[in-house]
């Protein structure tokens, strides 16, 4: 059997993208997922993929900006499973516009699902990590958390440097028992590209997004730090298709 299968996985912003594609990755590995969004239509479509193939996964809608929604969602997966073995804090929003736009509207979005949407996941999964003497975080951060995406990324970075560096804290200051992994991947094909108001800044993404590579890259790469044996704990992953230079 591989370290993979019968593990507990949550998975926030399992509706697309990196999130939709780790969840069919997993669970063709064994894994039993709790999938949430705020798309449930979505998430329910996939739950029955899953299921369908012979895996196990349940839907639960919430909004990472909502603090009761989060402890909600790991409440369900504890009283469904038992137990939690991963929280994958993927959901986000990149909303890229110059500053002198000062589309502080969407700032406050990408701080409130990006930042505040990871905090939640960890407050609300920390004290069943710490009760189980075991538990796995992966934050999704960004190559845009290493390099400062600018001009028009500057607050899409700055939350992905904050997601970076909360996950080494965190790491620091709980590890142990508990293991913490920041992937931070470079160009994915994903619905994250439509997330820009601004249509010059729309269009430059657009085209920026020629060169990137499938979801299941990403999800590969977290499959590789679940399966490692609980005294290894891979910290950081960088992935980029091979023509980007940022
Ligand atoms: P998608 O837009 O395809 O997926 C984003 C997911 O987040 C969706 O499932 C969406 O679901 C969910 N989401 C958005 N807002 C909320 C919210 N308030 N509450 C709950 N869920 C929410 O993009 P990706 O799959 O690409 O993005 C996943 C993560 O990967 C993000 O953190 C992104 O920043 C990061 N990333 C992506 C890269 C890329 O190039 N694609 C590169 C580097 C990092 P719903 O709308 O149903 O709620």
């Amino acid at each position: 059997m591989n370290n993979i299968a019968n593990k507990v996985v949550v998975i926030t912003g399992a509706s697309s993208g990196l999130g939709e594609a780790t969840a069919l990755h997993l669970a063709k590995q064994g894994a039993t997922l709790v999938l949430s969004a705020r798309r449930k239509d979505r998430l329910d479509q996939l739950v029955d993929t899953i299921v369908t193939n012979g895996g196990q996964a349940i839907a639960f809608k919430a909004d990472v900006t909502v603090q009761t929604e989060v402890q909600a969602l790991i409440d369900t997966a504890m009283n469904t499973y038992g137990r939690i073995d991963v929280l994958v804090n993927n959901a986000g929003l990149m909303s890229i516009a110059p500053m002198s736009l000062t589309k502080t509207d969407e700032w406050d979005r990408m701080i409130d699902i990006n930042i505040k949407g990871v905090l939640y996941g960890i407050a609300a999964a920390l004290p069943v990590f710490q009760k189980q003497k075991s538990g796995h975080f992966i934050n999704i951060s960004s190559v845009a958390g290493i390099k400062v995406f600018s001009p028009g990324g500057t607050v899409y970075s700055g939350t992905k440097f904050a997601v970076k560096a909360i996950s080494e804290g965190l790491r620091h200051e709980v590890g142990g028992d508990i293991r913490t992994t920041t992937i931070c991947p470079g160009a994915i094909d994903s619905e994250l590209k439509f997330g820009s108001s601004d249509e010059q800044s729309a269009e430059t993404v657009k085209e920026f997004y020629k060169m990137a590579i499938p979801a299941e890259s990403v999800a590969r790469a977290i499959a590789y730090a679940i399966e490692q044996p609980k005294d290894v704990d891979i910290n950081e992953i960088v992935l980029r298709p091979t023509q980007q230079d940022f």
